[in-house]
């Protein structure tokens, strides 16, 4: 299935008006704006992370799968929790999800957030305290940008915590300029054509990695997070600064939106629609066994 496909767009625009709606929603929607504005950034979420879990087979068969939602309390990972929430309350979710936050010791960490916002909304869920954040300033010295090391580490402790609580997959709030960006990075600094995928499988092959807000805007979660009134605990508590890098590509790619609005889909749509036979690479695509295929002259003459 493919999300650009104006049928399969269609069906899950189909699927989200027959769904429960108005007073039928999840405590976390129950004094949400009303406007129109609101309304259609709320079903675009909706519809995009729906495309996402359809399109790259999120939900298996058999048994109910179980989600581990990681939660920083970042705008995109409250996104997550609530767009996935909303779609599982709406009936098209058919997933027992469970939030997880991580704290990982950094200082002026407010504790008593997340808890007390997953309580309030009756959001099954597992805080668990890991100080990685020692261990990432006693490795490294103090110049050195901690958030590759910073973000295994978390990977590690969620992975294990998905074994324990049963969970099926681990669901992480990385969105389409995440994606987009970590597509350039590769291209420019690592030499290789790849981006973030929306379904992994981990090495130890027992834990899968979803994305379902691999279409979703940046700006709409932004919006969304605003709306929602989210209570968003600030990224640079660790006093880190996130690869230069990265934050060059955002720059370059918000830049290149800007005089040719439209690019990011562009972008996103040429990550779905790949032809090994027109890149370079002899691992995925034979050209010497090209050879095997062409018709011998005489043929062609008949
Ligand atoms: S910004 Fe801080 S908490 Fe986030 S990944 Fe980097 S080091 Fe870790």
């Amino acid at each position: 299935m493919n999300v650009h496909d104006p049928a399969v767009k269609k069906s899950a625009e189909a699927e989200l008006a027959d769904a429960p709606q108005g007073d039928a929603c999840h405590p976390m929607f129950t004094n949400v704006p009303s406007s129109v504005g609101f309304n259609k950034l709320r079903k675009r979420l909706l519809r995009q992370a729906r495309q996402a879990i359809a399109e790259f087979g999120m939900v298996g068969g058999g048994r109910t799968p179980r989600w581990l939602v990681a939660l920083s309390g970042g705008k995109d990972s409250y996104g997550l929790l609530a767009i996935l929430l909303d779609l599982k309350w709406r009936g098209l979710l058919p997933v027992d999800l469970i939030a997880c936050n991580l704290d990982q010791g950094q200082p002026n960490f407010p504790k008593h957030i997340l808890p007390e916002f997953l309580e309030r909304n009756g959001v099954p869920h597992r805080i668990e305290y890991q100080d990685t954040y020692s261990i990432v300033t006693d490795k490294l010295s103090e110049n050195s940008t901690y958030c590759s090391l910073c973000s295994r580490l978390r990977r590690g402790h969620l992975y294990r915590i998905a074994r324990e609580e049963g969970c099926d997959a681990l669901v992480l709030g990385h969105h389409r300029e995440d994606i987009l960006e970590t597509l350039f990075m590769n291209l420019f600094h690592g030499g290789r054509l790849a981006a973030m995928p929306p379904k992994l499988l981990n090495d130890e092959r027992d834990v899968m990695v979803l994305r379902p807000l691999a279409f979703c805007a940046e700006d709409d979660l932004a919006k969304f997070a605003e709306a929602m009134a989210f209570p968003i605990i600030p990224c640079d508590l660790c006093g880190s600064q996130d690869g230069l890098q990265r934050n060059a590509m955002k720059a370059m790619i918000a830049d290149i939106e800007r005089r040719m609005p439209g690019r990011k889909e562009a972008m996103i749509r040429a990550l779905t629609n790949v032809r090994p036979s027109h890149l370079m690479d002899r691992q995925i695509f034979d050209f010497a066994g090209l050879d095997q295929l062409a018709q011998p002259p005489e043929e062609k003459t008949k």
